[in-house]
């Protein structure tokens, strides 16, 4: 099979509004090689993606979110790699996505963020599981209907013992406020607020759930005026440190469910003692 660059072009027309089109355009550019075009597809791929009016992935079957992700996996194209994997990211942790198939596309191509969600979303819901039913065996059913290995479910295990230890962590140790005025007492105000919030409302839960409990402290710190008597670029400061403490966690949730990394805050404390 011989195509020429400007064949490509040409085909690139007929199906620019086509996302599958699109796709099947840039894996061949990259089957066949074509390096002056490769990196044009690959553009062309990222900007139906990120511009929103072309809804390029509204309403996509799973099937082809994992296509979508193998096909940009083929380019050194960052950007787009970031985005389809956010997407990925996103659609498993709003269960949009079975998380058993995140992680195998997860696994196939090294992608440690997107193993995080997936270990992640599947830990909730069996949480959910085991609240919603009484007794029995619930790792056997979990483990026979949703088809995780033996270790997959002992990395479950760990990353669920390791998430409500670092929520004792941080429901006692919340995150500091980001005081530069130096004055009104900003840090005790936020200090006081974060910790009220995190032991009244979380302290009897043992839900491993610690990005969804940080966001509801995040929304109440936010938006109950409780912390308008700081300064308000303190305030603000603040509000974003939290905000980037939720995200690095997002971004670092694999290292909570492989027990061969190297953890952090009060993981490492337990492993020196
Ligand atoms: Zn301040």
């Amino acid at each position: 099979m011989r195509i020429s660059p400007h064949e490509l072009q040409n085909y690139a027309q007929l199906v620019s509004g086509d996302f599958e089109g699109l796709l099947t355009l840039a894996e061949i550019t990259n089957k066949y090689h074509f390096q002056s075009t490769e990196m044009w597809a690959a553009n062309v791929l990222y900007q139906c993606l990120e511009n929103p009016s072309k809804k390029c992935l509204l309403n996509a079957t799973p099937e082809l979110l994992v296509r979508t992700l193998n096909v940009t996996m083929l380019f050194h194209h960052e950007k787009l790699r970031d985005f389809v994997v956010g997407i990925f990211i996103d659609r498993v942790m709003n269960h949009k996505i079975p998380p058993l198939l995140a992680l195998t596309v997860a696994d196939t191509h090294s992608l440690s963020t997107l193993q995080g969600a997936a270990y992640y979303t599947q830990l909730l819901d069996l949480e959910q599981v085991t609240s919603t039913r009484e007794t029995s065996s619930h790792a056997m059913r979990f483990g026979d209907h949703n088809g995780f290995t033996q270790d997959q479910f002992a990395h479950l295990l760990h990353g669920h013992w390791a998430l409500v230890h670092l929520w004792d962590d941080l429901r006692n140790n919340p995150v500091a406020a980001s005081c530069t005025c130096n004055r009104r007492g900003c840090s005790d105000i936020w200090y006081n607020a974060s910790l009220h919030r995190c032991k009244r409302t979380w302290s009897n839960t043992h839900s491993a759930d610690v990005l969804g409990k940080l966001r509801k402290i995040r929304t109440y710190l936010r938006s109950d005026g409780i912390t308008d008597s700081m300064s308000e670029p303190c305030q603000k400061a603040s509000l974003s440190a939290l905000a980037e403490k939720i995200i690095d966690l997002q971004d670092s949730l694999i290292d909570y469910f492989d027990f061969t990394r190297p953890t952090t805050g009060v993981m490492d404390e337990e492993q020196t003692e």
